[in-house]
């Protein structure tokens, strides 16, 4: 599954490069020259990962990383610094700031994508190819299918984004506001209510296999899959 990615790199080669990277590996980029530029894209939306250069012109990427992660919206988004420094005190400040990886240039793409992937696994699993599997219900994100003891589940493309978070962070109560957020993207103005519609769906096409009880309601705190 595709990740969406800002690029925040002001070098153009280097940008251009970052980019056609991750066109290969299936993502897709948006581009930033500035902390400017990427502030008024994430308004937009909630990319699912940043890649930052640590010196760009006007407010660097270290204190991009510090906005960001002192902004209750855009705290939770992973960050991966780009940076020519190599002193490890560099490193160090990286990562203080939050950054979830650091990684040192020159890169091989081959290296970058590796890192974006680990990055993502562990921080953003629900737009990574992974299998997932809860309690007797299989998601494959590459075949786009749902089993539920074996049994084919139809799902539309919504449920099935809602479902494929769910299943990546099981055993966790998200808030309406998180699901939107997470897998509407917030951008578009929608009510809490469009999450207990969504909800109402994909209990609906779990019945047949009788793995609706998994996906929980939380009372006065919101959804929750357990296969407890
Ligand atoms: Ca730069």
């Amino acid at each position: 599954m595709a990740a969406t990615i800002l690029v925040v790199e002001d070098e153009p080669a280097i940008q251009e490069l970052i980019s056609y990277n991750l066109e290969q590996a299936g993502h897709r980029p948006l581009l930033a020259e500035n902390a400017e530029q990427a502030f008024e894209l994430v308004q937009n939306a909630l990319p699912d990962l940043i890649l930052l250069d640590w010196m760009l012109p006007g407010i660097t990427g270290v204190e991009l990383a510090r906005r960001l992660r002192a902004d209750k919206r855009t705290r939770a988004i992973p960050i991966i610094m780009l940076t020519a420094r190599s002193e490890e005190q560099d490193k160090l400040t990286g990562l203080e700031t939050g950054a979830d990886d650091y990684v040192t240039k020159p890169f091989s793409p081959r290296e970058l994508n590796a890192r974006v992937k680990a990055v993502l696994r562990r921080r953003a699993p629900q737009v990574t190819d992974d299998l997932v599997q809860v309690g007797g219900l299989r998601l494959d994100p590459v075949s786009h299918r749902v089993t539920g003891d074996g049994e084919p589940v139809e799902l539309g493309p919504t449920e099935f984004r809602l479902l494929h978070f769910l299943m990546a962070h099981p055993e966790r109560v998200h808030s309406r506001a998180q699901l939107l957020d997470k897998v509407w993207g917030d951008h578009v103005f929608l009510e809490e209510r469009t999450v207990d519609v969504h909800i109402r769906r994909l209990r609906k096409a779990l019945e047949p296999s009788r793995l609706d009880s998994l996906i929980q309601t939380v009372r006065g705190t919101g959804y929750r899959l357990s296969a407890n």
